[in-house]
């Protein structure tokens, strides 16, 4: 039986038809798939927008002078007392978030001079305590000034909190206080890993959720609500990634009215964009039913240079 070349012809349409959607659909997997390079650059533009908004710089709570003086003494005095009252306010925020407060009822402070931590006491039984306690390192403006360093952060190497003594408004000083408090709690439990690996993302991930059950227990809830409404602004987001590229500025703005930030310096500001960033992230993971590795995903992609 011969074919007739027309019984064929009706082929040809067909093949040109399933062409087009298989062209057609990768187009639309590559604009659902966000390039990872272009989201990150997109966001440093809104975070600079954000931070370009408030120019003005810290203000510090301890004094420049590093020899022991009666108002230094003072001042180290009063930043003890901050981050004790932080842990306070802290309570019922989580679980962690108790058990941080629990850790760090008392601890040595000890002032930050010339790259090493002065202890500020005379009695032999200080001396006991200070090596047996946990440690938190202020820094004074002068000091910090010379530093390229985050205004608050926890130091492996010397198992302590190293803390700029910069004008942090509330909550964000409790958040973030809570935060390093956390890293050093888990050191000192004997959790011990290199920076970056899987161990390490999954805590920052655990301490910028503690940031954020801190600062929700202390605004009742109202920066989890806003975080809720910016997301829903951008309902065509198919990652957390893509939402990154759609967040403006002024949705950040709108949150520092929430963390009391609006008025803080660059330096602050800069932890708060972080923190607004990832929390903006993990809530899009959560409303998706995501889990922990997506938000350890999203972490990775924000850290990246
Ligand atoms: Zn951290």
């Amino acid at each position: 039986m011969t074919r007739e070349p027309h019984n064929l012809n009706f082929l040809l349409p067909l093949k040109t038809h399933l062409l087009l959607l298989c062209l057609l659909c990768f187009y639309v997997a590559g604009c659902s798939r966000t390039d990872p390079v272009r989201a990150r650059a997109a966001l440093q533009t809104t975070c600079q927008q954000y931070m370009d908004d408030n120019t003005q710089e810290y203000q510090c709570w301890l004094p420049t002078a590093p020899e022991p003086s009666h108002e230094l003494i003072v001042s180290l005095e009063q930043a003890t007392r901050n981050v004790q009252n932080a842990t306070r306010r802290a309570v019922g925020s989580s679980r962690l978030a108790d058990e941080i407060a629990t850790a760090f009822t008392t601890f040595f402070p000890t002032l930050f001079v010339n790259g090493k931590a002065i202890a500020f006491a005379c009695e032999e039984s200080d001396q006991t305590r200070f090596k047996q306690s946990r440690e938190i390192c202020f820094i004074p403006k002068s000091e910090f000034a010379r530093m390229n360093n985050p205004a608050l952060y926890y130091r492996y190497d010397w198992r302590t909190v190293m803390m700029a003594g910069i004008g942090w408004p509330e909550p964000f000083f409790t958040a973030v206080t809570m935060h390093e408090l956390g890293h050093a709690l888990r050191h000192n439990n004997g959790v011990n890993m290199k920076m970056f690996s899987p161990e390490w993302i999954s805590e920052e991930v655990d301490m910028h959720e503690l940031e954020t059950s801190v600062i929700d227990h202390l605004t009742a809830g109202r920066y989890t609500q806003k975080i809720r409404r910016i997301c829903s602004q951008y309902p065509k987001a198919q990652s957390a990634i893509e939402l990154m590229t759609m967040i403006s500025a002024s949705d950040l703005i709108e949150l520092d009215e929430i963390t009391d930030t609006s008025k803080s310096g660059r330096t602050v500001r800069g932890t708060a964009c972080a923190q607004y960033v990832l929390t903006l992230g993990f809530q899009f993971v959560v409303q998706h039913k995501g889990t922990s590795q997506d938000k350890m995903s999203f972490y990775q992609w924000f850290i990246r240079k």
